[in-house]
């Protein structure tokens, strides 16, 4: 058998493609970053590219030694037989803070809106929206705590799910807390748990000592019955007076800007450098479990990183999730069109003129040619294959008269234009 793609991969195919589905149609993932782009350049984000690989100890203060992703879901790259120290990146907001920092972004006006997109890679258990090469667009802001810089981020994922044409999706909204409301609920945690550790799965062992809170992200089945008969408290219940104020302000926003939200204490996000405002975007065709993407405040990373106190909020969509989501909808999107014109030569000495003309052409519009000469009935055939709304034949009488017969495909109607004009005629069309 001829080889095939890693595990967890997808080729991202053209249309027509007989093993077509959305999620794996590149016009589907260019009308995806193609309206992400609209709709966050609309709001002042900057596109900013990081490299698919960075250094190790970047990936593991940035998305933490103990998570799932660091310990069991780094692929290393290796490099001439030596172990580099670099591994692929398993999400962007890392690279990003990096960048701000490395290169002095702190001197353009804050806040700071960034955005990009492009592929992560993380060594999952490969499933139905679970890859190992998925794609994400990510959205980060630096540089500012306040409120309403958290309600624009989530308004600025609803407006882009909104300008896709889903409907079916839902805000979860929660709230961390500050650092020391967390300590707070950790020690209220630790209390509660640690006459059942023997209960416990190993990981939750570990997280008992390390930090409870992650215990409440626990995929173990026991470890979720075990919470489910304790009871236990939300975080929301901890929040001190600080972040409780901002948990509303946020929440005031959105309901003033008609985002339906629903409040979420099983929200957590164990990570130190989290704080406050944590949310999660849930579309029920691709399932409870799975979200289209998440976001949250990140105030204590770019510390974390090695460099100052730099305020952030950020969030990610996967791709792949999103157009799962669009084919579960049924939703329809502009199908990918054909050339605008698309000429062919009668006889073999007329090609290299249809070649040239179609060149021509190609500064104004989508035009394509044949290679070689073909009888009429097969070059309207072809055009109609390629989709063009335009077809025409060069034949020794056009070509000795330097005009062109144009056919409007959709219509029949026919026209002729000289080759000086061409251009104006295609202008004028696209
Ligand atoms: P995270 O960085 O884990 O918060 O993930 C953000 C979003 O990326 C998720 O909501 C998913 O839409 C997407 N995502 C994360 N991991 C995967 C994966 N293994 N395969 C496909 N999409 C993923």
């Amino acid at each position: 058998m001829a080889l095939q793609r890693p595990k967890g991969t997808q080729d991202h195919l053209p249309d027509g493609s007989p093993k077509l589905s959305r999620d794996v149609q590149a016009s589907a993932f260019a009308f995806v970053q193609d309206t992400a782009r609209r709709v966050l350049e609309r709001a002042g984000a900057q596109f900013i590219h990081t490299p698919l690989f960075e250094e190790a100890e970047l990936v593991k203060r940035g998305v933490g030694g103990s998570t799932d992703i660091v310990r069991k879901e780094m692929f290393t790259v290796y490099y001439f037989g030596d172990h580099g120290g670099y591994v692929l990146r398993p999400e962007g907001t890392a690279s990003i803070v990096r960048a701000y920092l490395q290169n002095g972004l702190k001197q353009l006006p804050a806040p700071l809106k960034l955005w990009t997109h492009g592929p992560m890679f993380r060594a999952e258990n490969v499933q139905k929206g679970r890859l190992r090469q998925f794609h994400q667009v990510d959205y980060e802001v630096l540089g500012s705590e306040g409120p309403l810089v958290d309600a624009e981020a989530i308004w600025l994922m609803w407006e882009v799910v909104r300008e896709l044409g889903l409907t079916g999706v839902r805000v979860k909204l929660g709230s961390i807390g500050d650092p020391e409301d967390r300590e707070a609920y950790n020690a209220y945690l630790r209390d509660l748990f640690t006459p059942h550790v023997e209960r416990l799965s190993d990981d939750s062992k570990d997280r008992l000592t390390r930090n409870p809170m992650r215990i409440l992200d626990s995929k173990s089945e026991g470890d979720q019955a075990l919470i489910r008969e304790l009871n236990v408290k939300p975080m929301l219940d901890f929040l001190g007076e600080e972040a409780r104020a901002h948990f509303e302000a946020v929440q005031r926003s959105l309901t003033a800007w008609d985002i339906p939200y629903d409040i979420d204490p099983s929200i957590v996000r164990g990570l130190d450098y989290y704080r406050r405002t944590a949310w999660e975007l849930h579309h029920e065709g691709v399932g409870a479990k799975s979200a289209l993407g998440g976001g949250g405040r990140y105030d204590g990373l770019a510390a974390q990183l090695g460099g100052p106190e730099v305020p952030g909020i950020g969030w990610a969509f996967g791709i792949e999730r999103l157009l799962l989501a669009l084919e579960a909808e049924g939703v329809a999107f502009p199908e990918p069109g054909g050339p605008l014109l698309f000429l062919a030569a009668m006889d073999e000495e007329n090609v290299g003129l249809a070649a040239r003309v179609a060149l021509q052409g190609r500064r104004v519009a989508r035009v394509e040619f044949a290679y070689r000469a073909l009888k009429p009935g097969n070059a309207f055939k072809e055009a109609d294959r390629r989709r063009a709304r335009y077809a025409a034949i060069i034949g020794s009488d056009e070509a000795a008269r330097g005009v062109l017969n144009l056919k409007n495909l959709a219509s029949g109607e026919q026209q002729e234009v000289a080759l000086a004009d061409l251009n104006t005629f295609l202008a004028e069309r696209v």
